[in-house]
C-alpha cells in the first residue's frame, strides 16, 4: 500500500485525530528552498488519501510571518535590509512592489508553486493567528507555566533557561524589533520587557524597556512552544515535519510536552519526513543561492516535479541532481507509472503514485506519452515535424491532451538541452569534419558512399529511408552500429546521435551528399565499372540514351 494511504488508514483506525486537519508550516525568510516542497506535498498526500478514503479533511499551511528576520539572503541589498534585522517579517518592506511585505512577497511566490503542483492548502498567516486572539489562551497558559516549561526544556533537551526566562518575545514599541526583546516578568495581564542591544548577534535592540500586554499580536512565543500553540489555535490533528525537527529532545518533543503537560491538547498524528537534496546538499532557504522552489519549478513540468516528490517513501531522502540523465530518466519512470496506472489503477503502487502525481485528474485512458529523450533529440532537427513524428510512432493521430503533453515536453526539453543535458545529447551538425573521420575503415567509407547515393533519392517517409540505411549496411556486411557510427562521425563528430534518417533529411541535401562523398572518397572507386553498370541500366530503360553524356554526368557526380 502506498505510504500516504497507509497513514490515512492508521489515522482513521485510531479514532483519534478528528476532525482530520493536516498542516505544515514555513517561515518566509527569503526565497523558499525547493526542499520545503517535500513537507507540504507529503501533507497534501495524506490529505488526499483521507479524501480518497471517503473522509472529509482539511489541509492548511501556516506562513510564519511573525518570525523575526535573523539572516540576510545574499541576493538582497544589504544596505537596504540590514536595518530591518530583528523585525517581524510582516513588517519589512517587500523587495518588489505590489506585495504587502517581505514575508508576503516570498510566501506568495512559494504558494503559487505549491498551488501549481496541485496542493491547495488553506493559507493561514501566523500574524493573523496572533492578532485575531486565537493564540491568547495558549499564550496565557505558557506564561503561567513558565517555570514548568523551564523544567521541561532542561529535562527534554538539556537546555538550561535562566530563572527570569519567559516563553515570549514582544515587539518593541519603540524600535519595532521582536528578535531583540527579553521578557522579564508576567503579572497575569502584562509582561515586563527589555529591548537589549546585545541579546542576539544578528540584530541590535534599542534599550527601551516597559510593560505591555502579550496578547493580540504584541508578541510571539518561541518556535518549539509556538508549534503546540498553533496546533491548538488552528485545530490541527495531523502534522509531521522534517527529520531535523523530529530528533530526540528536538522541537517536536518539546511541542508534544507542551501539549500534554501545559495546554492539554492532543499531539497531532506525526511522522518524520526526509529531505529533498539538490546534488547532495541541503541548502538554507534564507541564505543559499540557487535551488529555490521557483528554480525547480522552471525546470520540470508540474506533474513531473510532483512525481519526484510523490514517488519515494516519505522517509527516503531524495537527492536530485539535474545534470546527466536525471531528468529524462525521471520522465521515463513517470511514463512507466502511467502504463501501470492505466493497466492496474490504484491496485498497483506505481499506478497510485502516478495518480497522486497529477495536478488535476489523470489524463484519459491510454494516453500516449512521447518519450522525453526522443522529444529532445528530434527537437534538434528543425525539419522534423514532431506531431507527425509521434503520430507515426503512435500509429494514430494525437489527441488534444497528447498534443498538450508533447508541447509541454518540447518546452522542458529545450530547457534541459540548454542547461543540463550531457554534451553528447546536444547535436549540432558540425561545420567541419571531425578528426574522428580518420578512424573510419574502408567498409564504413563504402557505406558512406551508399548513403550519399541513397540520400540523392526522394524520401517522403523518413522511416523508409531509415530502413534503406539498415539494408545498405547489411548488403555491405557491416554491422548496423558501425554503419551508423560512420554517419554520426561525419555529421556530428560524435559516435552516436538521433535516428540517422531524420538527421540526414534535416540537413541541406546537396551539402550532405558532398560531405559524405568527400569522406568516402579516400578509397579507390572504380568509376568505370560503376559507369558501365549505370549505362547498361539506363540503356535498358531507354534505348536512345546518350551514354557519353551520362558518363560525363556520373563523373561529375562522383
Ligand atoms: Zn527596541
Amino acid at each position: 500500500m502506498y505510504w500516504a494511504d497507509d497513514f490515512a488508514q492508521q489515522i482513521i483506525k485510531s479514532g483519534k485525530h478528528q476532525p482530520y486537519w493536516a498542516d505544515d508550516m514555513k517561515t518566509p525568510s527569503g526565497r523558499i528552498h525547493v526542499g520545503s516542497l517535500r513537507g507540504i506535498i507529503s501533507h497534501d498526500l495524506i490529505y488526499k488519501a483521507l479524501l480518497d478514503a471517503g473522509k472529509s479533511a482539511t489541509l492548511s499551511y501556516v506562513i510564519e510571518n511573525q518570525d523575526p528576520m535573523d539572516g540576510l539572503p545574499i541576493y538582497l541589498d544589504k544596505k537596504k535590509y540590514q536595518q530591518y534585522m530583528g523585525q517581524p517579517l510582516w513588517s519589512i518592506p517587500s523587495p518588489k512592489s505590489g506585495y504587502k511585505s517581505y514575508a508576503d512577497y516570498f510566501a506568495q511566490d512559494f504558494i503559487e508553486i505549491v498551488n501549481a503542483l496541485g496542493a491547495k492548502p488553506k493559507i493561514i498567516y501566523g500574524l493573523d493567528l496572533y492578532r485575531s486572539g486565537k493564540m491568547n489562551q495558549g499564550i496565557k497558559q505558557v506564561l503561567d507555566a513558565a517555570s514548568k516549561i523551564r523544567q521541561l526544556y532542561k529535562k527534554i533537551s538539556g537546555s538550561a533557561k535562566p530563572a527570569d526566562w519567559y516563553p515570549l518575545q514582544v515587539i518593541c514599541p519603540k524600535c519595532g524589533k521582536i528578535g531583540t526583546t527579553k521578557v522579564t516578568g508576567w503579572d497575569g495581564e502584562k509582561v515586563s520587557f527589555k529591548c537589549l542591544p546585545a541579546l542576539v548577534k544578528w540584530a541590535q535592540g534599542c534599550g527601551h524597556e516597559g510593560k505591555i500586554s502579550p496578547f493580540n499580536g504584541n508578541g510571539k512565543v518561541p518556535w518549539k512552544i509556538e508549534w503546540a500553540l498553533k496546533w491548538q489555535a488552528v485545530g490541527i490533528t495531523i502534522e509531521g515535519a522534517g527529520k531535523d525537527h523530529m530528533t530526540e529532545g528536538g522541537s517536536h518533543d518539546i511541542a508534544s510536552a507542551i501539549c500534554r503537560q501545559v495546554i492539554n491538547y492532543p499531539v497531532p498524528f506525526h511522522f518524520s519526513h526526509e529531505f529533498l537534496l539538490i546534488g547532495g546538499r541541503k541548502m538554507s532557504s534564507s541564505r543559499g543561492l540557487g535551488s529555490s522552489a521557483r528554480e525547480m519549478y522552471n525546470l520540470l513540468p508540474p506533474a513531473i516535479l510532483r512525481f519526484l516528490l510523490v514517488r519515494p517513501r516519505y522517509n527516503r531522502a531524495i537527492d536530485f541532481d539535474p545534470g546527466s540523465y536525471t531528468i529524462p530518466d525521471l520522465f521515463d519512470t513517470y511514463d512507466h507509472c502511467a502504463v501501470e496506472f492505466y493497466r492496474y489503477g490504484r491496485k498497483s503502487d506505481l499506478g497510485r503514485i502516478f495518480e497522486l502525481s497529477q495536478v488535476k485528474k489523470p489524463p484519459p485512458k491510454k494516453t500516449f506519452y512521447p518519450r522525453f529523450r526522443e522529444v529532445a533529440q528530434y527537437l534538434q532537427m528543425p525539419k522534423v515535424n514532431l506531431t507527425q513524428h509521434f503520430e507515426t510512432e503512435k500509429g494514430k493521430s494525437l489527441t488534444i491532451t497528447e498534443k498538450k503533453i508533447l508541447a509541454e515536453r518540447v518546452h522542458y526539453a529545450e530547457i534541459w538541452l540548454r542547461d543540463h543535458a550531457p554534451k553528447e545529447e546536444v547535436f549540432s551538425v558540425s561545420q567541419t569534419l571531425s578528426q574522428a573521420v580518420a578512424e573510419l575503415n574502408q567498409k564504413q567509407k563504402d557505406y558512406l558512399l551508399k548513403v550519399a547515393q541513397l540520400l540523392a533519392k526522394d524520401w517522403s517517409k523518413p522511416e523508409e529511408f531509415q530502413q534503406a540505411l539498415y539494408d545498405a549496411s547489411k548488403s555491405l556486411d557491416l554491422p548496423a552500429q558501425k554503419a551508423f557510427t560512420a554517419i554520426y562521425i561525419v555529421l556530428l563528430g560524435k559516435t552516436h546521435g538521433p535516428k540517422a534518417a531524420w538527421l540526414l533529411l534535416d540537413q541541406d541535401r546537396k551539402a550532405m551528399i558532398q560531405r559524405l562523398k568527400k569522406v568516402a572518397g579516400g578509397k579507390k572507386f572504380d568509376v568505370l565499372a560503376e559507369t558501365r553498370a549505370l549505362r547498361k541500366e539506363l540503356s535498358r530503360l531507354n534505348p536512345n540514351f546518350d551514354s557519353v553524356k551520362a558518363l560525363r554526368e556520373v563523373r561529375k557526380e562522383i
